[in-house]
């Protein structure tokens, strides 16, 4: 209820910010002699300027705003109302020349207005910008750079947008109208200073050093972080940080990864690592002593925040890390409750965590579903994927009362939450985790 009553709190405050500067535009003096069309197209560009300003506050990875809901449904909120954002501008061109199609000239990059060709401009800007995003993987766009360049063209856009406003003057004809696009500008380029600038400055404080690196079954590396000159860092088990292995926290590369090791532990944080891609591949190879800078704790996927008679944890592949967290921070904390355990991977060899489950079996009222795709000749447990059918033979016998954790590869994560609701598992029960935050 609480987080309905916050839910609907912050949609009210995004309405209220993005709807009072075009009324405060609206304000006298007004020009005169306008239609409705194209007063209502000029609304349009504000409502949708704003919203693009909005971005940079939802990127900014505050915790007030994230830590309700995770900054992963922040980001994939992100996401969406950008594209209602570039809906709102693309059709305020469009409404300006049907209600006059004389004003197609508008358009003419060497005709028009000084204030048009910024328009152009913007609208350029913010169509790369989607188009890069939306396609990336399909462009082949490394990850690093196009998150560089996806911050530039929200800057860039939004500068042209600003001087498309400024320059064409109508509804900024009086200085504190003026006033209001200037602060707003400057507090997008604050968030980005605050971003990339002062919260690397504050890691500047607290490095970490490589303690470890180990390598596990499934091309996979348990990397071990301890604090230097610092108390080291709180989280709740399941939660992830950005890890920057680099001698400066100012570095542009970093990586979200779960913490794998027990949130009890708060001097020394392990991440467990498949390699995947061209950093993750890499990790296995740094020395111990490297330093790296932390960006967390993030992410709202923890037992911590639900206090369930018992739990169901399924993971798939990689995704065991959140999950070993939880079940290492539950046996320092002596916790008695049942938990299920599915384990799904490839095969047996390829399950990184499976040696490390044995001794937390005897510390814990822990069952182990293994669940390898491919099973050896011998093999008599459970084997394949997860289904509902497999749900319906190991799920126990109070399932609705238990909270569900899943964390997989995405097309898992789609099917299981679908069985587990097939298997009558209260929706709000299930809890999903997503690498995926791009
Ligand atoms: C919340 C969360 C927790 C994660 N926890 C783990 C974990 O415990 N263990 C694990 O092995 N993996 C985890 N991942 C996935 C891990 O972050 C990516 O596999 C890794 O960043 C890939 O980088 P790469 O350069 O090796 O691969 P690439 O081939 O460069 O990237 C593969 C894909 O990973 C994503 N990615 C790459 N870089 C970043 C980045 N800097 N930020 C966000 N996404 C990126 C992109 O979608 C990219 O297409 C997690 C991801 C998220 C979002």
């Amino acid at each position: 209820m609480n987080r309905t009553l916050a839910g609907v709190a912050w949609v009210a405050l995004y309405l209220l910010v993005v709807l009072v500067p075009m009324f405060l535009m609206l304000l006298p003096p007004l020009p005169s002699g306008r239609t409705f069309w194209l007063e209502f197209a000029v609304a349009l560009g504000f409502v949708g300027l704003i919203q693009l300003a909005v971005q940079f506050v939802l990127i900014a990875r505050f915790r007030p705003l994230t830590a309700p809901y995770g900054i992963d449904v922040i980001l994939q909120y992100h996401r969406q109302i950008a594209l209602v954002a570039v809906a709102v501008i693309l059709v305020h061109p469009v409404i300006i020349i049907v209600d006059n199609p004389s004003r197609l000239e508008l358009l003419n990059p060497f005709g028009g207005t000084i204030a048009s060709r910024f328009g152009i401009l913007a609208i350029l800007a913010l169509s790369t910008l989607v188009l890069t995003s939306v396609f990336r993987e399909r462009l082949g766009f490394r990850y690093e750079a196009w998150r560089f360049t996806h911050l530039a063209l929200g800057l860039i856009t939004v500068a042209f947008a600003q001087a498309h406003v400024s320059l064409a003057g109508l509804y900024t004809n009086a200085p504190w109208k003026q006033a209001v696009w200037v602060v707003s500008a400057v507090m997008m380029l604050c968030l980005v200073v605050y971003l990339r600038v002062i919260r690397p400055w504050r890691q500047r404080r607290s490095p970490w050093q490589v303690s470890r690196v180990e390598s596990l079954p499934g091309a996979t590396v348990a990397l071990t972080l301890e604090p230097q000159g610092h108390a080291g860092m709180r989280f709740a088990p399941g939660q992830f940080a950005w890890i920057k292995l680099a001698n400066s926290p100012f570095t542009l590369e970093e990586h979200p990864f779960s913490f794998s090791s027990s949130a009890e532990d708060t001097g020394r944080l392990e991440f467990g690592i498949k390699g995947l891609g061209d950093f993750s591949a890499r990790v296995g190879s740094i020395p111990a002593g490297t330093t790296a800078f932390i960006d967390g704790p993030h992410g709202a996927f923890s037992i911590d925040r639900y206090q369930a008679p018992g739990y169901v944890f399924i993971a798939g592949g990689v995704g065991i890390t959140p999950i070993m967290s939880f079940l290492r921070t539950m046996a320092d904390r002596e916790d008695p409750r049942p938990v299920l355990l599915i384990y799904a991977d490839t095969s047996l060899e390829e399950m990184s965590y499976r040696e490390e489950l044995v001794p937390l079996e005897k510390r814990l009222s822990l069952a182990i579903v293994d669940l390898p795709e491919k099973p050896p000749p011998d093999w008599e447990g459970e084997h394949g994927l997860v289904d509902a059918d497999l749900l319906g033979r190991v799920l126990p016998e109070e399932r609705f009362a238990r909270d569900v954790f899943v964390c997989g590869p995405p097309p898992m994560m789609d099917a299981v939450q679908a069985a587990l609701l097939a298997r009558d598992v209260p929706r709000e029960r299930i809890h999903l985790e997503r690498f995926v935050l791009a």
